[in-house]
């Protein structure tokens, strides 16, 4: 689908498609040009939103899981067969390169998250009987019950700009399997690919007010969500700031959380570690969306006797990697989402060196057009550095030496994140032994492949929660339990 820069792009609220009385400029970050103009969404709009889904609510939570699950089968087929005409649209306004938009943007995981909630997965939970003794309340006797999953109610889903299709997908499949209905408000930088997923909502046969879909630059319409009455739950994935504001102001109407924050992930190398294999995964925080993950393993903690080969080989790597045009298919890093934000990158490396880090690559602005970081490699790094202790996302890696494994340890549990750690060693038992002692939702050994249906989520600032696999059924539900007298 060619790019239409003047197209009137319309928010979705009970089955209809409204248009707003202001817009706001979408910017392509490969080239810098408006690429379309989104609604913006008032206060109103958002109170419509939410209104609609708790409408919607009784129906949808009272149809069967079979009839739900087929609605998102059909999704899933729809989206199969759309998912190319999506990618220059989705491409232009995440300026992700032109692979990462078609593998990941807008192809597989998408797709592959409303396949998944598309079978229907038993989670209730049967419990064994109870005895009695005589009391007050009753004769003596066995007392069955069940464990029930229930849905919250009306979830708003909130999401970051990285990947904008994925993360709503991993919020809505969940939680409509389960019988909630939903607001979206995707991330003001790149929302058009979630209006086009609301056509294909709309033409799957999704019930009017089931998914309502809002924009916005501002964070007035997330707000009235997050403060609304016919909103149960915010699931919300984005910076962890943010998420401590929805946390407090969610608090007046104790909404249900599930929070997906930021993340700082170490990558641990013991002594015995595959230099190569550890290498490559590092950089894949340059070449995977120009570093913009919260799971990138942007934390290198080292093992002294590796350290130098470790260092001299990722300075290697990131000067091969091609940086620039998002479109050529041979560039590996294309622009970071925004110029506000590559400023934001560029100060963030600038504080590294002012602490007495060492540039051992990138740092300078390529002289060329897009929001472009080169690879950028900071080495002789102490714990106490700014750089060290928060989150770029954007591609730079940190390096700092260890001794030991119980310091290796200690170094990776050094900060407020916890969300995803690596331990690259010639041992797996070795491995398994870190991992266990990481402070940190998710550690992958070995690798930097994530499983999709094991559990995700994050320890300390980086999260309250899990989803994926069954855990994201568990997330959008609420525990009740029936009792009886058998
Ligand atoms: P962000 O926190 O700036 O924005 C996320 C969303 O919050 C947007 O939709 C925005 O409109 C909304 N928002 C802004 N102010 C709000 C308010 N007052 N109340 C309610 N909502 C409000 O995040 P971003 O820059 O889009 O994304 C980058 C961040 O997301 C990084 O910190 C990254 O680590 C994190 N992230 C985490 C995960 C995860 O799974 N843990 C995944 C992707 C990104």
């Amino acid at each position: 689908m060619p790019i239409e820069p003047d197209r009137q792009w319309k928010m979705l609220i009970d089955g209809s498609w409204v248009t707003t009385s202001s817009t706001y400029e979408i910017i392509d970050p490969n080239t810098t040009k408006v690429v379309g103009h989104a609604p913006e969404a008032t206060v109103a709009d958002a109170e419509a939103a939410a209104a609609a889904a708790r409408k919607a609510l009784p129906a949808w939570r009272d149809s069967s899981v079979g009839e739900r699950c087929a609605l998102l089968g059909k999704l899933a087929d729809l989206l199969e067969g759309r998912v190319g005409d999506w990618v220059d649209v989705v491409q232009a306004e995440t300026g992700a390169t032109i692979n990462i938009t078609e593998t990941l943007q807008v192809g597989g995981p998408t797709v592959d998250r409303f396949r998944y909630y598309s079978t229907p997965r038993d989670v209730d939970v049967p419990i064994a009987p109870f005895s009695s003794a005589a009391t007050t309340l009753g004769p003596a006797g066995l007392i069955g019950a069940m464990a029930l999953r229930q849905p919250v109610g009306v979830v708003a889903c909130i999401t970051p700009y990285n990947f904008p299709l994925t993360n709503v997908a991993g919020k809505i499949a969940p939680a409509l399997a389960m019988g909630n209905t939903c607001v979206i408000k995707p991330a003001p930088q790149d929302p058009l690919g979630i209006l086009l997923l609301g056509e294909a909502i709309t033409e799957a046969g999704f019930p009017p007010g089931v998914v309502n879909i809002i924009t916005g630059s501002g964070p007035e319409a997330p707000a009235t969500l997050v403060d609304s009455k016919d909103v149960n739950m915010i699931s919300f994935t984005g910076s962890t700031p943010i998420g401590a504001k929805i946390y407090e102001n969610g608090a007046k109407t104790m909404k249900r959380l599930l929070m997906e924050l930021g993340g700082k992930g170490a990558l641990i190398m013991t002594d015995d570690a595959d230099v190569g294999q550890a290498t490559g995964a590092i950089a894949s925080v340059w070449g995977f969306h120009s570093g913009q993950i919260c799971t990138a393993p942007t934390r290198v903690l080292c093992h002294r006797s590796l350290y130098d080969q470790t260092v001299e080989g990722l300075t290697a790597v990131a000067e091969m990697l091609k940086v620039g045009d998002a479109l050529e298919r041979d560039t590996l890093v294309g622009p970071v989402i925004t110029e506000m934000h590559r400023d934001k990158v560029e100060a963030f490396i600038q504080s590294g060196v002012d602490d007495g880090a060492t540039l051992l690559a990138g740092g300078q602005r390529p002289d060329l057009p897009g929001y472009l970081i080169a690879p950028t490699l900071l080495a002789d790094c102490t714990p106490d550095m700014h750089v060290v202790r928060e989150e770029a996302f954007g591609p730079v890696v940190v390096v700092l030496p260890f001794d030991e494994d119980d310091e290796a340890v200690a170094l990776a549990n050094d900060s407020d994140y916890g969300l995803f750690s690596y331990v690259y060693s010639g041992n797996t038992s070795r491995a398994y032994k870190i991992a266990q002692q990481l402070e940190s939702g998710n550690v992958a050994l070995n690798s930097v492949q994530p499983h999709m249906e094991a559990p995700f989520g994050g320890f300390k600032m980086s999260g309250i929660g899990r989803d994926r696999g069954v855990w994201g059924l568990e997330a959008y539900s609420e525990v009740q339990a029936i009792s009886w007298l058998a």
